[in-house]
């Protein structure tokens, strides 16, 4: 047992109460692994604050105690982030699971960082709203997701889930709390312009330059008229292609490619070859109207495309997906879609992904490369194309199930990951929630300016550096 740990733990079960404060090995262990394979670490404590003021004093005394502090919800990030590198403690904000605020006239609403998916899709369909679902555990946070960038479902119309931030309220290392955007002047959370953009240093930071306690966030009606169309194709170049060309109409609220190991269920692992007559890409895109005539033009614009494309030489099959699946799009967060047993469980129980945003022309060829580095480690090229708010960026990721009870396996993963983040981040390819593997590779190709500011702004939020250290590949 480290020295002073009797005086820490009291002290933290002054301030939450004694339940929720513990340094027992049984309940500490679940929180030193994920799906990834980052090496497990176990934290000195767990904590369970319910209140902002229990955040605040939490984060004072570690500040002053100089005790690490990683922010955690459900750790279903895949990428190691909430694995508390130099143990410490480990704040678990699931008791704080309020819906403060659903604002259907201004389009908003107020959450706290314990509310999970399947809560908020539940509370905000009773009053006709919608938020961007992605394909994750519909148990898992929506303040975490949307704070580290998230993927959901209208990404295509709105861009990525952090683009929907609309003000927030922050606990400072040093235990300090502050508002951001409209809710620093008035109980409204409406939006974060026109004032600095300060939201910016909590966004995609992976917790550790604070803890964010209420997030407004924006909502978007839900639309009654959903449809999903779906396509194949021969080759990535031709599903590209033909992606772009639909994409470019901004009349798809998503638009999605798969190869054919990923349209498996599960994933094949290890590596098994594609069967010669199936295409390797299948695409579904969700289209929405608020009637059926709005729908039947996106239709007859998509076929439209559909037929330019495969006049430009695009290798286009006709292919219908089945109705659960296209159920599954248009039904989110899912149950179907969503589970890691549908990745990992048959494996051995590893997931991890190089999840990057990374420029559409470029997706074919690094899919090229990367199913040669995939096959060379035994692994399925599961590969996935989104594409974002039209032209500006878009997913190349590849879901990688693997065997974490070998350790040849676990090297083959975790080197083939690293390999095509090498190759990617030169054909600006920027993995999202990365990994500090994933860093230490983009921190050896970036601006040294780049790095630099990164580094002032940490030490200025977080002097001591106790929040989630280590995980920026930095310090
Ligand atoms: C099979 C599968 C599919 C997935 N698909 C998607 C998808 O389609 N789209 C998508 O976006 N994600 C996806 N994910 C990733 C993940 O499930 C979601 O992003 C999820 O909502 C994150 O919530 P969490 O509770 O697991 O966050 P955690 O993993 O607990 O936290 C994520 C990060 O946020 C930090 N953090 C947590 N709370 C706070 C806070 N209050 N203040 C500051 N920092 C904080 C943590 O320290 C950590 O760095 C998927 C995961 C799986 C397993």
């Amino acid at each position: 047992m480290p020295r002073g740990v009797d005086r820490v733990l009291k002290t933290l079960q002054e301030i939450v109460g004694r339940d929720y404060a513990s340094n027992e090995e049984a309940i500490l262990m679940p929180y030193s692994f994920d799906l990834t394979w980052n090496e497990p670490r176990m934290p000195d404590y767990v904590v369970m604050p319910k209140t902002v003021e229990e955040v605040q004093r939490v984060l004072s005394f570690a500040n002053r105690e100089r005790i690490p502090v990683v922010p955690y919800v459900s750790s279903t990030n895949i990428g190691g982030l909430c694995i508390p590198e130099e143990g410490g403690i480990v704040l678990d904000l699931r008791r704080m699971n309020r819906i403060i605020k659903i604002d259907t006239e201004t389009h908003y609403a107020v959450i706290e960082p314990g509310v999970s998916h399947a809560q908020f899709s539940r509370e905000l369909k009773k009053v006709g709203f919608e938020f961007g679902w992605g394909v994750h555990p519909a148990s898992a946070s929506v303040l975490a997701m949307t704070l580290q960038h998230g993927i959901g479902h209208l990404n295509g119309r709105f861009g990525v889930n952090s683009q929907f931030i609309s003000s927030m309220e922050v606990v400072l290392p040093t235990g300090e709390v502050c508002k951001i955007g409209s809710c620093a002047y008035s109980d409204e959370w409406h939006s974060l312009l026109p004032l600095p953009m300060l939201a910016g240093l909590f966004i995609g930071w992976l917790g550790t330059t604070g803890v964010v306690t209420k997030l407004g966030v924006w909502i978007t009606r839900i639309r009654p008229y959903k449809d999903v169309l779906t396509i194949a194709a021969e080759d990535a170049e031709s599903m590209t292609k033909y992606m772009v060309m639909w994409r470019d109409l901004e009349l798809c609220d998503e638009i999605t490619a798969v190869s054919w190991w990923l349209a498996q269920i599960p994933i094949p692992y290890p590596y098994q070859e594609k069967p010669p007559d199936a295409p390797e890409w299948f695409s579904y895109t969700v289209i929405s109207g608020w009637s059926e005539e709005e729908l039947e033009y996106k239709r007859k614009m998509w076929k439209e495309v559909v037929a330019k494309a495969r006049q430009k030489g695009c290798k286009l099959i006709d292919f219908e997906y089945p109705p659960e699946a296209k159920r599954g799009r248009t039904e989110l967060p899912s149950r179907i879609v969503g589970s890691t047993k549908n990745y990992s469980k048959s494996c051995g129980g590893g997931l991890a992904w190089p999840g990057t945003f990374t420029p559409a022309k470029n997706w074919p060829i690094l899919y090229e490369k990367m199913k040669e580095i995939y096959i060379k480690h035994g692994l399925s090229p599961a590969t996935r194309f989104t594409d974002y708010r039209g032209a500006h960026y878009g997913m190349w990721r590849v879901m990688t199930p693997f065997d974490k009870r070998n350790p040849e396996a676990v090297w083959h993963a975790r080197q083939a990951m690293r390999e095509v983040v090498e190759v990617g981040v030169k054909a600006g390819m920027i993995p999202y929630k990365p990994p500090v593997d994933y860093w230490n590779v983009m921190n050896a190709h970036a601006d040294p300016g780049w790095l630099m500011l990164l580094c002032k702004i940490k030490d200025c939020l977080d002097p001591n550096h106790i929040m989630n250290p280590g995980k920026l590949g930095i310090r």
